[in-house]
């Protein structure tokens, strides 16, 4: 009676984990299988079905092999003997399955041997991270396309000074790969002729600006160097810190088909200058010798002026530009009133009276400043008023006193630009609409106009909205 009991008891308890593995086996959210020794397929479970995308009937009494990449089978096949004729109990392995649309899925395989009325099965489960392959293969392909681009990817977190980035870092700011993981500081003083300090007040006013924009020059091995170009944006780190996120990129190549550009642009305006002044002697002389009652050759000297006077411009702000690039602006400093000297420069600008050119402000204000190269600038300013807001009849020059130094701004209720480009309009050669655009022009003036505030030691910019107009300004110090 007693023995009758324990069996029960024992079936009882049999039946159960029978049952508790049967619900965990088919609830489970990991693809699981139960394969015989010949590893054909008994049983799968639902997430099994969801993984290979084939119905339970598909699958069931199929062998698992079928389903394996070719390159996984030797290895695959080499630890199912161990186990099922050597008698190791389980094995792990990571292998490529295909699915019934052909695509492929990466799976981390543990299979564990087990007996079931006298009989040998294999139970196994199966974990997806084909996520995980594929971020692997895309890492891999950035980093390759970075690799040919000549640049790196890294991250500067500003609270704690953690610099993360990709593999080339190091080489293109000129560092060995020996020199251990990069900090900060690497980051910064590679930069050499002054680089680094300027680079590292940059760093240390991201928070305002929110982006940096930085080229130096990098020393590679001994005497050697090269340009290395880094532009990077503020964002949030994972735990909330501020970071800066961003590219560096070797810009030697582009460097130096800059100079080769500047180089002839700057033979090219100077074998240009002697001609045109020649020119525009031999019309003068013209005009005097031809007497104006003849109407027709009158208006065609008119034209040649006009046009010489083109010409004169466009080399002057080519041997300008060129100037600048050479480092050989040098200024005559002195004091002057600024309205005096808006007066001076604006008077002839507008000659068909079409605008209206208004100084207002603190128009007692005096600059120490190089008069020529200020007025240079307020005159690069009302042009472009006049020649980009066409219809806008006030042009409003205005000073003001900013305390440390004085504000000179030149408005106009123009087009506007878009905060986007004009970020960009005191780069060189920078036009808004170069391809399309209406206006000649070579992109110039505003270079050249920041070049010259630049070397006072002040401040240029734009603000500027598009459909209500812009104001562009320059500080001088006092
Ligand atoms: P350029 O006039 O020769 O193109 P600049 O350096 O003087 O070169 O100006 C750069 C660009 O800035 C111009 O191409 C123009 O698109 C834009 N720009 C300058 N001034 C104004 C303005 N007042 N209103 C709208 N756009 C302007």
């Amino acid at each position: 009676m007693e023995k009758e009991d324990k069996s029960d008891e024992f079936l009882g308890k049999f039946n159960e984990c029978e049952q508790r593995f049967k619900a965990i086996f088919s609830l489970t959210s990991a693809a699981t299988k139960i394969i015989d020794p010949n590893l054909t397929i008994i049983e799968v479970n639902d997430a099994f079905v969801d993984l290979m995308g084939y119905e339970r009937s598909e699958i069931c009494g199929t062998k698992i092999m079928e389903y394996a990449c070719e390159e996984y089978k030797d290895a695959w096949k080499e630890l199912q003997q161990a186990m099922w004729l050597h008698g190791k109990p389980d094995f792990k392995i990571d292998v490529c399955l295909k699915r019934k649309d052909g695509t492929l899925v990466w799976v981390h395989i543990t299979t564990i041997l087990f007996t079931d009325s006298g009989n040998k099965y294999a139970y196994t489960v199966l974990d997806d991270f084909t996520y995980l392959k594929d971020f692997e293969e895309s890492q891999k392909r950035l980093n390759m396309s970075l690799e040919y681009s000549k640049m790196a990817v890294w991250e500067l977190d500003l609270d704690s000074g953690k610099l993360i980035h990709t593999g080339d870092l190091a080489n293109i700011l000129g560092r060995s790969e020996e020199g251990g993981d990069l900090q900060k500081s690497d980051l910064i003083d590679c930069f050499i002729d002054g680089g680094n300090q300027a680079l590292a007040e940059l760093i240390n006013s991201v928070s305002q600006t929110g982006h940096l924009e930085f080229s130096g020059r990098v020393v590679t091995s001994g005497v050697d160097s090269k340009w290395v170009n880094l532009h990077a944006k503020l964002g949030e780190g994972p735990t909330q810190s501020k970071v800066l996120m961003g590219t560096a990129k070797d810009i030697s190549a582009e460097k130096q088909a800059d100079r080769y550009k500047d180089d002839f642009i700057s033979i090219a305006s100077h074998e240009l200058k002697t001609p045109v002044t020649v020119l525009s002697g031999t019309l003068q002389l013209m005009e005097r010798i031809y007497p104006r009652e003849n109407p027709r050759l009158s208006k065609l000297i008119d034209q040649a002026n006009q046009s010489m006077k083109k010409i004169n411009e466009l080399i002057g702000d080519l041997l300008n530009a060129s100037k600048m690039n050479e480092g050989q602006l040098h200024l005559q400093m002195r004091n002057f009133n600024i309205s005096q000297a808006v007066e001076e420069c604006c008077s002839q600008i507008d000659r068909e009276g079409k605008h209206r050119i208004i100084v207002e402000g603190d128009t007692a204000l005096d600059l120490y400043a190089d008069s020529d190269r200020i007025q240079q600038v307020i005159v690069n300013f009302v042009n472009n008023a006049i020649k980009y807001a066409p219809d806008a009849r006030d042009i409003r020059i205005r000073a003001t006193d900013a305390g440390e130094k004085i504000r000179v701004a030149v408005i106009d209720s123009g087009p506007g630009i878009d905060e986007e480009k004009s970020l960009h309009l005191f780069d060189r050669y920078y036009r808004v609409d170069s391809e399309g655009s209406q206006y000649s022009g070579l992109g110039l003036g505003l270079y050249i106009s920041s070049e010259i505030i630049k070397k006072h030691k002040g401040e240029i910019g734009v603000e500027s909205k598009p459909g209500v107009g812009s104001e562009f300004w320059f500080t001088i110090p006092k």
